[in-house]
């Protein structure tokens, strides 16, 4: 019926899923969406993926949360969670707004003046509005006191932008994805853009098509590799010494640009000293290409007009995910590959809001615009733009994403607001995580589903799904485009502002914002690079990149051209060693595990997997097996494995797969019923806290647990 149904309006709108930012349009009859077709938008011209083309009747599906929900006193917190809509309401009773809230943000209140302000924690995610992420970190600096917010930003590129920070001073993509098409090469690493980036990687085709060359290197052989111009599949875990292979050759050739060295950068001469002890002979037996190869690549990249480095989570989630970025950073500095078009670095960033949460202050030491928590002068700037008394803002960065699980097991963490988010599912080593939620004497949950961090949850906020809100979005472009609201939420769900504002009130705040636009007004004048986008430009224009420091400013697509936003104004070399995985792999544990994504779902799976179109198409828990680690095993293709790391264990159907490397085993983290990060590693990389989730020992058996 839907199919023959004629819409009754069309509402411009951008895609809810990566951070690509297709734009779109929702062809909509009496609240229902009927289909969606691609909008000729700066990232994508029309172009959409199938999650976006087909991933949007979750927004209409029966297991949405249409009341409040409050945890009876009887039902237990356990961590096994049960996808089952008839048991929740054994475990939750419905509640009225009034009371849901009173319950929710009275609790909270009572936690911080009883127990202290830093007993609280908030996560806000990737997938809000820019106005969503900015009111909630608001709520928590102000309302609860501390600097405990943090969103998922933690778990996908917190080592990038810590290395970007730290070298250019900025945390943002230098060129925008499109660029590729004005590049001689492009070296593509640790990233799947055929899958995690999908509109992304039809540029990067269209570019090869046009004489690109393209450079893939990744432990895995993603389909970009089969179209390469060289691919370097080299072992899991040995980024630095390849990079710093490629670096040696690039000094040793003298293939390096000194006046770009000389007059734009600091800290040359350290990071020279530093590779010359990593020769290509001496790396190739640790990274497992030959010395030739890496010669190769390394002058490519450095002798052509121009050539962009885009990376994902493959160099970003390890320990020494910073180390790894900041590599790729001293690359394109030696060589001047950086502030022109067609030249640059683009960490590829996933959810499609996770930029813009990040620069709206969603992280625990940063204000909005990277503004640090720990410095005076941005404290009195939003002690005055939020018309706090002076001293009044926590002068202590707060607690990341995992350690903040880890405080709450101290007991030093006891309430929490979620909001959007699923860490019960996409937290590392996760049956630690869940036994922490389920540690907490009051757990607030906003969602549109009953997501496994919900189930854990003592009040459950029924709140809006992406069509049904408006709101600005930052894609890895740096450009903030409008998502409009297409449908209504269903039952007595609502807007996720209304909801956060709601808190607010409880926690004794008396926030008056007519409209997400106001919000968006406050917010663009406590960040310098926005400031210049107006909420009626937005509306006008649907896309703007920033900077944008003026009213009227076009914005820059390509930045540090002249200069890098550092004191200076020179970016800064910092030089890297190899530090080796948390977990390596031995007699009992002789794999290694990688986790990701596959090209249907999205993260932890509560919306794809309720996309008929996309559940279909990849309805079951798979594990990725090398065919001859599946012979070993003496398994055939669709067999039950179990995976078994020192922290858990999965069953779920194996797939034969030539892409992963003998040895190493590839589960998408989307499967309640198979969740891999009960099996994956907590340990951090020490500078940008982020979780080693690309590399854990592990054990595989033919066979289920039963
Ligand atoms: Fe959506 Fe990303 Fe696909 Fe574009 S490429 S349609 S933004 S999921």
């Amino acid at each position: 019926d839907a199919a023959l149904a004629v819409p009754d309006k069309q509402v411009e709108s951008v895609c809810p899923y990566c951070g690509v930012g297709c734009q779109l349009t929702y062809n909509v009859k009496d609240n229902h969406i009927l289909f969606v077709e691609g909008r000729d938008g700066p990232a994508n011209h029309a172009r959409l993926c199938v999650k976006g083309r087909y991933g949007f009747d979750y927004a209409h599906h029966p297991h949405r949360l249409t009341v409040p929900l409050i945890r009876r006193p009887e039902a237990k917190k356990t961590g096994d969670f049960v996808m089952d809509p008839a048991h929740v309401m054994d475990i939750f009773r419905e509640a009225s707004w009034e009371e849901a809230l009173a319950l929710a943000g009275g609790k909270l209140k009572q936690i911080r003046d009883t127990k202290g302000k830093k007993a609280l924690a908030g996560f806000g995610s990737a997938k809000g509005s820019n106005e969503e992420a900015y009111l909630f970190q608001k709520l928590v600096r102000v309302g609860f006191g501390s600097n405990n917010v943090d969103h998922c930003t933690r778990l996908c590129h917190a080592s990038s932008v810590t290395a970007l920070l730290e070298g250019i001073g900025s945390g943002a993509v230098s060129n925008p994805v499109m660029d590729v098409t004005k590049a001689e090469v492009v070296i593509v690493i640790g990233a799947n853009p055929t899958v995690n980036h999908p509109v992304a990687a039809t540029w990067i085709k269209n570019a090869i098509e046009n004489g690109t060359k393209l450079v893939v290197m990744d432990p895995r052989k993603s389909d970009l590799a089969r179209m390469a111009h060289r691919y370097l599949q080299f072992k899991p875990d040995t980024d630095v010494a390849l990079l710093n292979a490629m670096m040696h050759v690039i000094v040793h050739e003298n293939l390096v640009d000194k006046d770009f060295i000389d007059s734009r950068t600091i800290g040359y001469a350290e990071l020279e000293k530093n590779v010359a002890g990593y020769s290509p002979e001496l790396m190739a037996p640790i990274c497992g290409i030959d010395a030739d190869t890496i010669r190769d690549v390394a002058r490519l990249y450095a002798t052509s007009k121009g050539s962009m480095i885009l990376w994902g989570m493959g160099v970003s989630q390890h320990v020494h995910g910073t180390d790894n970025a900041r590599c790729l950073i001293a690359l394109a500095l030696m060589t001047g590959q950086i502030g022109k078009p067609g030249s640059g670095l683009h960490p590829l960033r996933g959810q499609n809001n996770v930029q813009g949460a990040s620069d709206a202050g969603l992280i625990p030491m940063m204000y909005p615009d990277y503004q640090r928590v720990d410095n005076a002068a941005a404290r009195a700037r939003f002690e005055q733009a939020w018309q706090l008394p002076a001293d009044t803002l926590d002068p202590q960065p707060g607690l990341t994403v995992v350690e903040i699980m880890h405080a709450i097991k101290r007991g030093e963490i006891n309430g929490m607001y979620i909001m959007g988010e699923n860490p019960a599912m996409s937290d590392p080593d996760v049956n630690h995580a869940r036994e922490s939620l389920a540690a907490l004497d009051h757990l607030v949950v906003q969602d549109i589903f009953l997501t496994e961090t919900a189930y854990l949850a003592d009040v459950i906020l029924p709140a809006s799904a992406f069509p049904e809100k408006t709101g600005s979005f930052t894609n890895t472009d740096r450009l903030v485009q409008m998502g409009r609201q297409a449908i209504d939420p269903p039952g007595q769900a609502k807007q996720d502002l209304w909801i956060i504002q709601q808190m607010a009130q409880q926690l004794g705040l008396d926030w008056q914002y007519p409209n997400v636009g106001a919000v968006f007004d406050e917010m663009r004048h406590t960040m310098p690079n926005i400031v210049g986008i107006t909420w009626e430009r937005l509306e006008r224009e649907h896309a703007v990149t920033y900077p944008c420091r003026k009213e009227g400013d076009a914005g820059e697509s390509v930045v540090f051209t002249k200069e890098f936003p550092r004191e200076t104004g020179r970016a800064r070399f910092v030089p890297a060693d190899i530090i080796p995985a948390d977990e390596r792999p031995d007699a009992d544990y002789p794999m290694v595990l990688i986790t990701g994504r596959q090209l249907e779902h999205w993260h932890t799976g509560s919306m794809t997997r309720r996309a008929a179109v996309l559940d279909a198409i990849e309805p079951d828990p798979v594990a990725l097996v090398h065919p001859l680690d599946l012979a070993a095993l003496g398994g055939q293709p669709g067999d039950i494995i179990t995976i078994t790391s020192r922290r858990g264990e999965v069953s779920l159907y194996a797939r034969a797969d030539d892409s992963s490397p003998q040895g190493a085993v590839f589960v998408p983290f989307c499967y309640y019923e198979a969740a891999i990060n009960k099996l994956t590693n907590a340990a951090l990389d020490p500078y940008g806290k982020i979780p080693e989730f690309k590399y854990c020992a592990i054990k595989v058996v033919l066979g289920g647990t039963e």
